[in-house]
């Protein structure tokens, strides 16, 4: 089992890996897919939104059999997304999860759509989204952010991951038991699009107001590489 510090570690490295344009290894070969089809250990579980720039195994700069991971528009919470998590933290003994929103993300912009104006022909499916998205973006439309679009998606983002991470951490007792007496953890985390840096948040903002991020926790000391 690798433990939450190491594992949050191997994040860190691989994201600044992919930052500055490095790949660590090549394609994996036919006996290490052998190796693999008998077992897998990831170290981490990651929660993604579908969009087609956020691959987790690319950002991150790992390989197969590294990362266990659920990606869903929006990086929403949905029962099927809780045993996705329950499963692979009892079968495998994953002790990180990580919940990976990133900016301009289609489903807050989605959601802000329509609550500006509702519509009825919206398929049920994509409403259970947009459902799913809502609270987080109407606490913030009822501050003055209302005003500023760019600031407002920003944190409703944020918000959103914070939503996630709250449900995983709550809405499971499987979840919950594994976090009071294993070392469960549960991070939410931002992909920057324009940038590629992935920044953790810290737990202090709470979800949907306050939210701060905190890049000394992916980025220690040196700092992200830029480019
Ligand atoms: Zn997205």
């Amino acid at each position: 089992m690798v433990p939450v510090p190491e594992a949050l570690d191997r994040l860190r490295a691989g994201n600044r890996r992919f930052v500055a344009g490095e790949r660590s290894r090549a394609l994996p070969s036919r006996s290490e897919r052998a190796e693999l089809a008998a077992g897998q250990e990831p170290f981490a579980i990651v929660l993604g939104c579908s969009d087609s720039r956020v691959p987790a195994e690319l950002v991150f700069d790992q390989g197969l059999g590294d990362l266990f991971v659920i990606r869903v528009a929006g990086n929403v919470v949905a029962p099927s997304q809780v045993g996705s998590v329950e499963f692979a933290a009892a079968k495998f003994g994953t002790r990180l999860v990580v919940v990976l929103g990133h900016t301009r993300c289609g489903a807050i912009l989605a959601t802000l759509d329509e609550l500006a104006r509702p519509s009825e022909g919206r398929s049920p499916n994509l409403r259970s989204i947009v459902d799913r998205v809502r609270p987080s973006v109407e606490s913030l439309l009822a501050t003055d952010l209302r005003h500023d679009r760019e600031a407002l998606v920003a944190q409703a983002t944020r918000a959103n991951v914070r939503a996630s991470v709250d449900h995983l951490r709550h809405g499971s007792q499987i979840l919950e038991r594994l976090i009071a007496e294993d070392g469960l953890a549960v991070v939410g985390a931002e992909y920057s699009l324009e940038t590629g840096v992935v920044t953790l948040f810290d737990d202090e903002g709470g979800v949907g107001g306050g939210l701060r991020a905190a890049p000394s926790l992916l980025s220690p000391s040196a700092g992200p590489v830029r480019r």
